[in-house]
Formats: C-alpha cells, sequence, structure tokens
C-alpha cells in the first residue's frame, strides 16, 4: 500500500464529517424565516467548521493518539446529537454533576441510539484506519507548530470561542471545564455571619429571581398592553424604580443575594448569602433552578440544604424547546409539602430570556405576530415585543400559581429581576449592554393576609416607600427583615431595605 502525504484532505474532510454529522444538529433546528437567515446560520456554521479545522489537525499528525480520541470522540458526539434531536438535551454543568453524584444510573439505551452509536463508531474507524495505512506525514514539528498558532489564533477571538464553546463536539470540553470551575467555587470556604439572632415565627420566605423583566412592560406598572392580567387581581406591590448596577445574571446574581453594594462589590465574592443566615435560623433552605448553574452563583446554590435542578440539558442555543418556568412548580410543591415551619424557597427563573418564543406556553401567546427567526435583525420591532410580553403573560401566571399556594399561610414572596432588557432603544436589543432599559428592572413584593396581621407596619412601610429608587442591594436586607433575623453587632443589618427609607 503507498503512503502519500495526503494530511490536508484528510483533516478537511475528518472535520466535515464531524461538523455535518453532530455540529451541524444546533443549526438545522434554528427557526429561520428567509434565505437569508439560512445563509447567516450557514455562515455561523462555517465559523465553527474552521474552529474544528486546527485541533483535528492537532489530532491527526500522531496515528495513535488520532486512533485513541478520534472514534470515542465521535461516539460520545453521537449520544450527545441523539438526545439533541430526539429530546432537544444538551450537555450542562448540571447533567455531568448528575452524573458524576449517581454512578449507579444507566441510561436507558433505545435501538435508535444503538444504531447512532454503532454508525459513528464503525465511520470514526474507518478514519482510524485509513490514517493509520495510507497517511506519512514528514516535519511533524512544522504541522504542530502551524496548528497550535491557527488553534490559538481561533480561540483567542471571544466571538468565536464564545458560540464555539457551546456547541458539539467543543461543549465536551468546555462545559466540564465549567463543571471543575464551578466544583472549585463552591468547595472554596466562606466564612459564615456570627451572632445570629432569630424569632421563632412560622414562616414561608419565597424569592423569585427574575430574567430580563422590565417594569415598565408590566400591566400593573401602567403598561398599555394588560401583561398581568393575574396579578392585577392581587394585592400586590411593585417596584417599578428599582436599578441593577450589573446588567447579565452572573454579576447581578451574586450582588443581590450578598451583603455586596456599591461601596462594597468585592463582598459578592467573598461573603455567604443570606441563606446562611436563614439556615442558623432554623430555615429550611431550597434552591429550585430553571438556569445552568455558573461560577457566579452556584456557591449560593450550594449553600441551600436541597437544590433541585429543574433545567437539565436547557440551554439558550437551543431554539426548539419550550422551557418554561412552570416547570419548577412541582419542585415547587416537593419542597413546600414537607412540612417545615419555617422555610426559605429560591426560584431561579429562566423568565423573559431571550429566545422568547421558547419561554412561554403557547396558550399564552397572545400578543401576534411573533418573532420567527433567532437573527434579531429579521424581525420587526413589533414583533421582539409581542414575543416579549408574551413571556410576561408566562411570569405572571408563574407569580399567580405561587401566590395561589402560599395565601394560607404566613408567607412572603419576593420577585426581583436579575436586570431588565433593551427592547430597540437607541438599536439595542436583549442585555449585558450599559442602556437605561437594562438597568431598570422589575420588582414586586406579595404579602399574605396571615403576615399582613402580623406586621401590618411592614404592609403600611412597602406601601410608602413602593415608588422610592432602589438599587438591587436592598434584597439582603430586606430579606432578613422579613424574618426577623439579625446578625452580628446590630450595625449593618436592616440597611437600605424596602422597609426603611
Ligand atoms: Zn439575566
Amino acid at each position: 500500500m503507498t503512503k502519500k502525504n495526503n494530511l490536508l484532505p484528510f483533516v478537511v474532510l475528518s472535520a466535515l464529517f464531524i461538523g455535518i454529522t453532530f455540529t451541524a444538529s444546533d443549526f438545522l433546528t434554528s427557526p429561520a424565516d428567509s434565505v437569508k437567515d439560512s445563509f447567516i446560520l450557514f455562515l455561523q456554521w462555517t465559523v465553527l467548521f474552521f474552529a474544528l479545522l486546527p485541533p483535528v489537525y492537532i489530532l491527526a499528525l500522531n496515528k495513535y493518539v488520532f486512533a485513541g480520541i478520534f472514534p470515542p470522540l465521535c461516539i460520545v458526539s453521537g449520544v450527545l446529537t441523539y438526545f439533541r434531536y430526539t429530546a432537544g438535551t444538551v450537555l450542562t454543568t448540571e447533567i455531568i454533576e448528575i452524573f458524576m453524584d449517581n454512578h449507579s444510573q444507566s441510561t436507558v439505551m433505545g435501538a435508535g441510539l444503538y444504531a447512532v452509536v454503532a454508525a459513528a463508531g464503525l465511520v470514526s474507524v474507518l478514519f482510524a484506519v485509513y490514517r493509520f495505512k495510507k497517511i506519512k506525514i514528514r516535519k511533524t514539528h512544522v504541522h504542530l507548530s502551524v496548528a497550535t498558532a491557527a488553534a490559538v489564533l481561533i480561540f483567542s477571538i471571544p466571538q468565536i470561542k464564545r458560540p464555539v464553546a457551546n456547541r458539539l463536539p467543543f461543549n465536551l470540553y468546555f462545559v466540564t471545564k465549567d463543571y471543575i470551575k464551578n466544583r472549585r467555587e463552591y468547595m472554596t470556604e466562606r466564612p459564615g455571619f456570627d451572632a445570629v439572632r432569630c424569632s421563632d415565627d412560622s414562616l414561608a420566605v419565597v424569592l423569585v429571581i427574575g430574567e430580563s423583566l422590565r417594569p415598565d412592560h408590566l400591566g400593573i406598572n401602567g403598561y398599555e398592553r394588560n401583561t398581568t392580567p393575574h396579578l392585577a387581581e392581587e394585592d400586590i406591590i411593585p417596584f417599578p424604580d428599582v436599578q441593577s448596577p450589573y446588567t447579565y445574571t452572573n454579576a447581578s446574581l451574586a450582588y443581590m443575594l450578598t451583603r455586596a453594594d456599591s461601596l462594597h462589590p468585592d463582598r459578592a465574592a467573598v461573603e455567604r448569602s443570606f441563606v446562611d443566615l436563614f439556615k442558623k435560623c432554623g430555615f429550611h433552605t431550597s434552591w429550585l433552578a430553571n438556569q445552568a448553574a455558573t461560577k457566579g452563583y452556584v456557591y449560593f446554590m450550594k449553600e441551600c440544604d436541597t437544590l433541585i435542578y429543574c433545567v437539565s440539558g436547557k440551554s439558550s442555543y437551543v431554539f426548539d424547546r419550550t422551557w418554561t418556568d412552570a416547570g419548577l412548580l412541582p419542585a415547587f410543591d416537593a419542597v413546600t409539602g414537607q412540612g417545615f415551619d419555617r422555610q426559605l424557597v429560591v426560584l431561579h427563573t429562566v423568565g423573559s430570556h431571550w429566545y422568547y418564543n421558547t419561554h412561554c406556553e403557547d396558550s399564552l401567546k397572545h400578543f401576534a405576530p411573533v418573532t420567527r427567526s433567532r437573527i434579531i435583525s429579521s424581525n420587526t420591532k413589533q414583533e421582539m415585543i409581542n414575543s416579549y410580553d408574551n413571556t410576561v403573560l408566562s411570569t405572571d401566571l408563574f407569580i399567580y400559581n405561587l401566590i395561589n399556594r402560599l395565601r394560607d399561610k404566613n408567607a412572603v414572596l419576593i420577585y426581583l429581576s436579575d436586570h431588565g432588557e433593551a427592547l430597540g432603544e437607541n438599536g439595542q436589543w436583549l442585555h449585558a449592554s450599559d442602556s437605561p432599559a437594562v438597568h431598570n428592572t422589575a420588582c414586586l413584593v406579595w404579602l399574605s393576609p396571615a403576615y399582613i396581621a402580623l406586621h401590618a407596619d411592614r404592609y403600611e412601610a412597602l406601601m410608602e416607600n413602593r415608588l422610592r429608587r432602589y438599587d438591587t442591594d436592598f434584597l439582603f436586607h430586606t430579606i432578613i427583615e422579613c424574618a426577623d433575623i439579625g446578625f452580628g453587632d446590630g450595625e449593618d443589618e436592616y440597611r437600605k431595605n424596602l422597609f426603611r427609607q
């Protein structure tokens, strides 16, 4: 058998096999409304294909390395692609965590999955055999230098690295890396609060962390559309002038949940959250997650006695599956049905995150026409706003469902969104940008009749303060005052608080 220097065609074909068979799954399921949209998606896929070339090139330089890595990589990618198409599930840090924590759990293998594994295994082994028999390489070190330089260059561009990191097969590496980062973060010890003082009321405190909800799109705040038909019937107190200093989830959550404020932002990275205080006062604490854990706030999720992921396998890069907060309700019923006298429940919702249509039940899509493409510029402003407002209807129903479950208890519900959302102001969309619509974030408080009977003064204080401007650092001090929790020498507690000016 003759060996030729046909390394480069081999690298391109191997990368094409991965790119078409596995990486393309996210693009084939993306909403696109025109030939132009499809072309943009194709260009995005092409970028990923070019990002595949350097790593495949490096693998191919040694036949043993290629044979040892390429087939297993294709088989695992095949399994993930199978679940991507059949269940809309992608690899997330939660899936790795659940897998690592439940070693005995086995996946039920169906015939379809067997076929995918067999096909991916067979084709990738044929590639490995071809590499062994047909390719001869001279000056390996030159090839290695070129491939490494190309890889470093491509992955140093954030606009390429970010989408690449979420796609097959790159996510196998990047998601595992995130899982390890998260694990390191929550294994680090942070000092707890001391000299904690508690009252002994039986009480349920529920914190709903919202996502990208802007107050001026709530009917109860005077928005022209009735986006809050259920909440309008409740004795709920909106705070329309709350400002989040951060405009993206990670930084915003750590700031809200800890004692951090504008003078001491560093506390978000070194202190525990108010969950520590609730635990020390005998509250059972739970975190129900409808968003992925990230390094920015995983520590606080892990502080809770119970952590339930309602988000496994869901990703903002999946556009063809419904992902609504109604999925949190069974977990809420499970943790509140256990008969704890004192309980703190944190619900991290997906709320009004882009892609809006996936975060609203079909039965609640009252505002039409909705977006039909994930390419923002292909949708009209009105379609974007319609889809966004439909997510607000979904949040309205979700909070109403929580209130219904708390109505007969001594209970407090605080809703605070992590930040707002730009809806076309100055040509800006979504969040993580520095515009007023993104800083102004939605906030609501609901007190049960039993709680108001015990603390009429607090209800009056909320009514009095509701039009004042607050920074999201109010949360820490408000939520502990709700539960009559104090700590330390008392100097710091209850500052900057919805109950006080
Ligand atoms: Zn967010």
